[in-house]
């Protein structure tokens, strides 16, 4: 199966700046051994969507609400993601947990909502640097990953990708350094096993956390790495090339 690359361009781009690296991707990426997935941010996403139908690389949305339709001031509807041409949606992302103070039942709604419109939620699980310390990291994603996919079912026409982002190591978080790529491997091998003892089902995961052109290779040479999601390095047509 292809490694699949995941940029998240979180929301620091403009409108125009987001179109011109879409303009940029379509042209530029060489994407034959991955599979590549472009998540801008909300106001140009449907645009963007336009620009990469001329391309081989997918539409990606970096939320979406719980419900398709209803009173929910400011929220997006993966029903309407999905009339756009949205295959993937990333939730629980680490930025939101902490800024927007969204919980595991809120985050496994969200599943639900995406997989009802068989779009791909791409479950972002990670430990903090207290975690990491005092030795509870596997303890810690175990919970996260038994509270989010509480009732999620995966069926045959359905998918769900974990990304493993140990939240130390998210570049705009402060001392950040990358995970060494074997140490990411096992917790991938330990993320697996716990995952399809909930879904009864394989699922891939990904690493996230200062991928970049350099330390990419290491990443994707490991065998429980299924491809990685990527911040900052998204954002820079040279650097995101090398990485896919
Ligand atoms: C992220 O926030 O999902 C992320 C992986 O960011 P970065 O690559 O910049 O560390």
């Amino acid at each position: 199966m292809k490694k699949l690359i995941i940029a998240n361009w979180k929301m620091q781009l403009s409108y125009s700046a987001s179109l011109d690296l879409a303009k940029k991707f379509t042209a530029g990426l060489k994407n034959k051994k991955t599979e590549i997935v472009v998540c801008p941010e909300y106001l140009a996403l449907p645009w963007v969507g336009e620009i990469l139908k001329k391309s081989k690389l997918k539409l990606g949305a970096q939320d979406s609400a719980i419900r398709d339709r209803g009173a929910y001031t400011g929220e997006v509807s993966p029903l309407n993601l999905k009339t756009l041409g949205v295959k993937y949606v990333i939730l629980g992302h680490s930025e939101r947990r902490e800024h927007l103070h969204e919980n595991s039942a809120i985050i496994s709604a969200k599943i639900k909502a995406a997989l009802a419109r068989k779009i791909i939620p791409i479950l972002c699980v990670g430990e903090k640097l207290i975690e990491k310390e005092n030795g509870s990291t596997r303890q810690y994603l175990a919970e996260e990953l038994r509270h989010a996919l509480k009732d999620v079912k995966i069926g045959d026409n359905t998918d769900l990708v974990i990304a493993y982002e140990p939240v130390w190591a998210i570049s705009t978080n402060k001392n950040a350094r990358p995970m060494a790529a074997s140490e990411a491997e096992e917790i991938q091998k330990f993320l697996k096993a716990q995952t399809a003892k909930i879904l009864k089902k394989k699922i891939r995961v990904l690493y996230g956390g200062s991928v970049n052109a350099i330390n990419a290779v290491e990443f994707l040479r490991q065998p429980d790495v299924d491809g990685l999601l990527v911040g900052s390095a998204s954002l820079n047509l040279k650097e995101f090339n090398r990485i896919c």
